[in-house]
């Protein structure tokens, strides 16, 4: 596939059920792709089985179909796909850029759990891998959203996990080989994860692939200012009356309310949407409980 084919994504956890910001980031990363003209895949990120709640996943897939949000291939589920993180994390450790480390958390406290050489007082049973990251390694990239990144990945963030000491993938190594594996040239998100794509950018040198275009959504702030997140607080959407939800993560992406009033179906939703939808007026700041930008 070219890389001037738009193909984008949305890669839900299954840590609780759908709630207002996952809508707003799989309704955004949706528009994106249909007014590009291209696909829109639904991946589900299963790889760390401690923050996995039963029944999430059909939750959430269930509610993307309430939501009219289908993928436009079979979706992919990351507990699936062991072999092909190996096979990356191989090719690493094999290149010399990833190794195993002993340190604990206790162990890196002192640094601010920032790891730039090893300093574990004992040995694992089972080792993390990590990603080396070198001094110098500073990541610029243009956010579709926020404008041009910089994060000087060694200082801020150093050597990054792959493989945890709990024999788990990382999800910045699993995120990375399937967004390339699945040839995504566009990852939409919300802006919680922009702290992440630096290290996701040199995780993508490290392998050899391609970088996609990055655009972050804004997040949506309860009354405290803090993000909406599936795992506490967010009440879950109710995907039996998915039309009030759908015009208001539409009205939250900054597009004209009008465009959707007059629909009695999410069919018919979805394809005003899709006519009207205009990614000049997406905000760039995060989203308040009053619908005001901050
Ligand atoms: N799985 C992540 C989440 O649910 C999103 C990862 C991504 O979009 O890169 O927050």
């Amino acid at each position: 596939m070219s890389m001037t084919a738009y193909r984008g994504r949305f890669a839900p956890s299954p840590t609780g059920p759908l709630h207002a910001g996952s809508l707003l980031a799989a309704l955004g990363s949706w528009l994106l792709a249909r007014h590009a003209g291209g696909q829109w895949l639904v991946r589900v990120e299963d790889v760390d089985p401690p923050r996995t709640v039963p029944g999430a996943i059909d939750q959430q897939l269930s509610a993307l179909a309430a939501f009219g949000l289908a993928s436009d291939r079979p979706v992919v589920y990351q507990r699936q796909r062991d072999a092909l993180y190996q096979a990356a994390l191989d090719r690493l450790l094999d290149a010399g850029t990833a190794f195993a480390c002993h340190c604990s958390r206790t162990d890196l406290a002192e640094q601010h759990g920032v790891h730039h050489h090893c300093v574990a007082r004992t040995e694992r049973a089972q080792p993390a891998i990590r990603l080396r990251v070198p001094p110098g390694s500073v990541v610029t990239f243009q956010d579709g959203l926020r404008g041009a990144i910089r994060q000087d990945v060694h200082a801020d963030v150093g050597d990054v996990v792959l493989r945890r000491a709990d024999g788990y993938w990382a999800y910045q190594l699993a995120v990375v080989v399937d967004d390339g594996a699945q040839c995504i040239t566009d990852v939409v998100r919300g802006a919680d994860l922009l702290d992440s794509t630096p290290r996701q950018i040199l995780l993508q040198r490290a392998l050899g692939l391609p970088t996609p275009r990055y655009l972050h959504l804004p997040l949506l702030l309860d009354r405290d200012g803090r993000k909406l997140s599936k795992s506490d607080a967010a009440q879950p959407l109710d995907p039996d009356v998915p039309l009030p939800a759908l015009r208001r993560a539409w009205a939250q992406l900054g597009q004209e309310p009008a465009c959707l009033a007059g629909c009695s179906t999410v069919e018919e939703a979805l394809a005003q949407a899709r006519a009207g939808f205009a990614p000049d007026r997406l905000p760039p700041g995060d989203i308040r409980p009053d619908g005001g930008v901050r």
